[in-house]
């Protein structure tokens, strides 16, 4: 009983254009973790789940990972302990330091209006601008020095610096 139809799994792997929702209209906030779709890390690993489907969103780029488990994890999963045993039993080869790195670039957080989790992607973090006018009714753009970010499943936008991060040892 899916409130929303699952965005389609395409080969090149683009996340679904965020949805805005209204301020007000919670009943379409329920649209998160729980439901169809959600990307996330896990321990380092980008993985996006689409209708209980896992797969990896993002290249692994971590020194030692074998290139096997490479392979076995370029397919879609439908059971997160498989997909979490693989990942597991790679990550045992790794150069713990590159995979310390990895893990800081791709990290969870928690949106406070929803209490959704998912991936903190930095390339959805914008400017806040403040506009005023000038002396001769120009409209000036003056950067407040603020960054937010904004939530995948409700459309709320976060300061980034309120931002709460969580763990990244569960596979959702
Ligand atoms: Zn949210």
């Amino acid at each position: 009983m899916a409130l929303f139809s699952a965005p389609k799994i395409s080969s090149n792997k683009k996340v679904p254009k965020k949805r805005r929702l209204s301020r007000y209209d919670d009943g379409e906030s329920y649209f998160n973790t729980r439901g169809g779709y959600c990307i996330f890390s896990y321990k380092g690993l980008v993985i996006e789940k689409i209708q209980n489907m896992y797969s990896i969103a993002r290249q692994i780029k971590i020194k030692g990972f074998p290139e096997e488990s490479i392979q076995r994890l370029s397919g879609i999963y439908n059971s997160g302990e498989i997909i979490k045993g693989v990942i597991d039993l790679a990550l045992e080869h790794v150069d713990k330091e590159r995979h310390a790195e990895v893990r800081t670039k791709y990290k969870n957080w928690k949106c406070p209006h929803c209490n959704s989790q998912g991936l903190y992607n930095s390339q959805d973090v914008y400017i806040v601008y403040r506009y005023t006018t000038n002396e001769w009714k120009e409209e000036v753009r003056t950067d407040t020095g603020w960054r937010k970010i904004p939530c995948l499943y409700c459309g709320h936008d976060t300061l980034t610096h309120e931002v709460d991060f969580v763990g990244d040892e569960v596979m959702r």
